[in-house]
């Protein structure tokens, strides 16, 4: 609710509507395919596997569900390990869990903020040794940004270990020319409110092994055996999309491209007007990469700038403004106490730097530029506030 004299709220990401989606809506309504199978589902798989360039997509109710399924194609179970970014929101994983598996975590390098190839090659060495390798790597591309796949990819296949790709933020960012998402055995993209396209809550599996993907629709869907009375021979999932929300996924994913290059231009808005700043350093960009910068990321060097990033968040959200600390790492979080970890360097975990360092600053693609600039004006004035 809006406080009296308080100025309109500004998001972090909310959001952005095309214009199409009722047009897709009322199709499904005037045909009555309100059902978790229709032709926006499968219209919507085609389009995003067509988007991406991978044979084929499997569109389900979340990005979670999207991961679950991976894992549960690459047989994960209950004593098996699998490695997986620190710097990640929980939903990267949560599935692991599910399965009854563990997680061993992977830390962040400083020039992607992604899984850091020199801590992932440590810990396939020590797994080697102890003679228990992972049956996975789920390698997340933070805020839009790929991680250093062709490291990643390479030390994996060395291993012969599958990578599940969780680029559940990196819709529309590329990797040398190629499309984020499909550098792996599997890919997941989310579609939840807060992420580049929304179709309110869903997300999509993708692949190039188009038996495995048949399989996740069976798993989707109950895995229903082929009998005419309800018969199941193995544990499935409710996970598919609604024909209703892929028709809302068809309108958003046409304006994808316009999505990704608003959102550049306010990350590049931010630097311009923030950058010159000392102490205050931005998301880098890995070369031949591009990312959707999904949200800017920042850090604040307190001992330069003399404002801490929680001192900076509190101003901001007393102006009625969302900003958050960059994701706390899955290592430090209490539901995952034990679990072993990886870090980038002896004596250096840049995960733990990043999150005591970062924050995200509002990146939604329908932000305005008086908006952006409140934004700006309020973190100038927090940082002014503490040189005086
Ligand atoms: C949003 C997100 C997910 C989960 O997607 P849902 O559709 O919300 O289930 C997984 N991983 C990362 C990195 C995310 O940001």
């Amino acid at each position: 609710m809006e406080q009296k004299g308080q100025q309109k709220r500004i998001f972090l990401s909310s959001p952005h509507m095309g214009g199409n989606e009722l047009n897709y809506i009322n199709e499904a309504f005037e045909t009555n395919w309100i059902a978790p199978i229709g032709p926006n589902v499968d219209a919507f798989e085609k389009e995003i596997a067509s988007y991406v360039g991978v044979s084929e997509a499997v569109a389900v109710s979340s990005g979670t569900a999207a991961i679950h399924l991976a894992l549960s194609l690459l047989d994960v179970k209950k004593g098996d390990q699998v490695f997986c970014s620190t710097l990640t929101f929980v939903a990267s994983a949560n599935p692991i869990l599910y399965q009854g598996a563990e997680p061993v975590f992977i830390d962040s390098e400083p020039e992607t903020w992604n899984m850091s190839p020199q801590a992932l090659e440590i810990a396939f060495k020590e797994a080697f040794m102890d003679g228990r390798m992972p049956k996975a790597v789920i390698v997340v591309n933070l805020y839009g940004q790929s991680a250093k796949m062709d490291e990643i990819v390479s030390l994996c296949n060395q291993y012969d270990v599958p990578i599940i790709e969780d680029a559940a933020e990196s819709l529309g960012s590329t990797y040398k020319g190629k499309a984020s998402g499909t550098f792996g055995k599997f890919g997941v993209f989310s579609f939840n409110g807060n992420k580049i396209i929304t179709t309110s809550s869903g997300g999509m599996l993708v692949s190039n092994d188009v038996e495995a993907l048949k399989k996740a629709r069976f798993l989707a869907t109950q895995a229903k055996d082929p009998a005419l009375h309800y018969q199941h021979s193995t544990i499935g999932f409710n996970y598919r999309m609604s024909n209703i929300l892929a028709g809302i996924g068809r309108a958003q994913l046409e304006v994808l491209e316009e999505r990704v290059q608003a959102r550049r231009l306010l990350f590049n808005r931010y630097t311009q007007e923030l950058g010159f700043i000392p102490g205050i350093n931005f998301m880098p960009e890995l070369k031949h990469t591009q990312s959707n910068r999904w949200l800017t990321a920042l850090t604040i060097d307190e001992k330069v700038i003399g404002t801490s990033v929680y001192s900076i968040l509190s101003t901001l959200a007393e102006e009625n403004i969302e900003a958050r600390p960059v994701w706390k790492p899955l290592h430090m979080q209490p539901l995952f106490v034990g679990v072993k970890y990886y870090y980038h360097s002896e004596n250096s975990s840049v995960s733990e730097h990043l999150f005591n360092t970062g924050l995200c600053l509002p990146s939604g693609s329908n932000m305005t530029v008086e908006e952006q600039m409140r934004v700006i004006d309020c973190i100038k004035n927090a940082i002014r506030e503490k040189v005086k």
